[in-house]
């Protein structure tokens, strides 16, 4: 029997156990996925008891994503050192692994929607969490990126750790979309509220625009994107592809996309 789960603080929303339990099912894998919620004092001490017993994944989200790099047990990958953030802990072997599937999760979503990367014109909007692993992701896969983020500052930090990229405000988002061929809202714009971080008129035909709010899953950027006769991708695609790469990683197997795909958005 395997054991995987979620560790984070408040972790009760969360979609990834009915996802995950779907994909067990589906490869009659005996393995249950459960979700823990330490506080930040005892974080480190929950992380020494998952590997005390045997656990052999867990999904790592809000607040602890940033402060497992702290932990001795923990070795981060080049990706996720970069980011400076892991979502995804593989206990099964002799060290603790470290991993951000958030990033690779997001390239998977627009790759299986046969949106072209290398050496493409990438826009990020947002440099928070999602942003930077978005930023660096792309990067990766031969993007040229803009961060372009409400605070310029924070566009200019992450834009200076991610090769090749630039920093911007959100003014200079019409300008640089012109030329664009893939935008990304990594902001929390659009969540729960008929908002977007992106002017309608800046939206274009040529784009693929993915939005990685997943409520709802069709935001207004989304909306106005395809009116303008862009590519869509919602949210809900890069939360299935971060859980299907650390469920294939966690086990070797390929990951039955197709029904943790529909238990996810069935719940949506
Ligand atoms: P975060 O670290 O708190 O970053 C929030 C970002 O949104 C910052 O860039 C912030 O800009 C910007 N922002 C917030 N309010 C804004 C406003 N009113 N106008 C313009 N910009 C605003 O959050 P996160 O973890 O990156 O998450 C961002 C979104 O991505 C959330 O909706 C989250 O649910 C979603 N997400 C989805 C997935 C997925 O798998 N689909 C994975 C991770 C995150 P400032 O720097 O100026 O504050």
């Amino acid at each position: 029997m395997y054991v995987f789960g979620l560790i984070g603080n408040p972790v009760g929303h969360s979609l990834s156990p009915p996802m995950h339990e779907a994909a067990y099912d589906a490869l009659g894998l005996e393995a249950r996925y459960v979700t823990f919620e330490p506080t930040r004092e005892t974080f480190e001490t929950a992380l020494e008891g998952a590997k005390a017993l045997g656990i052999t994944g867990l999904n790592v989200t809000i607040p602890f994503k940033q402060d497992v790099l702290a932990s001795p047990l923990v070795e981060a990958d080049d990706l996720a050192t970069r980011i400076g953030a892991v979502n995804t802990l593989d206990f099964s072997g002799e060290t603790v692994t470290g991993h951000n599937t958030d990033a690779s999760g997001a390239l998977r979503a627009l790759t299986d929607h046969e949106v072209a990367l290398e050496g493409a014109t990438a826009v990020v909007v947002g440099a928070g969490g999602a942003g930077r692993a978005i930023a660096f992701g792309l990067a990766d896969a031969g993007a040229s990126v803009s961060v372009a983020n409400r605070t310029e500052s924070a566009a200019h930090g992450l834009a200076d750790a991610v090769p090749g990229a630039s920093g911007h405000g959100l003014e200079e988002l019409s300008s640089l979309l012109a030329s664009a061929d893939v935008l990304v809202n990594a902001t929390s714009v659009g969540m729960e509220s008929d908002e977007t971080p992106v002017p309608a008129d800046a939206l274009h035909g040529d784009l693929a625009v993915m939005d990685a709010v997943y409520r709802p899953l069709e935001t207004r950027l989304l909306r106005e994107a395809a009116a303008a006769g862009a590519q869509t991708v919602d949210g809900a695609w890069m939360l299935l592809y971060q859980g299907v790469d650390a469920l294939e990683r966690w086990t070797g197997e390929s990951a039955p996309v197709e029904a943790m795909n529909e238990a996810l958005r069935s719940r949506l």
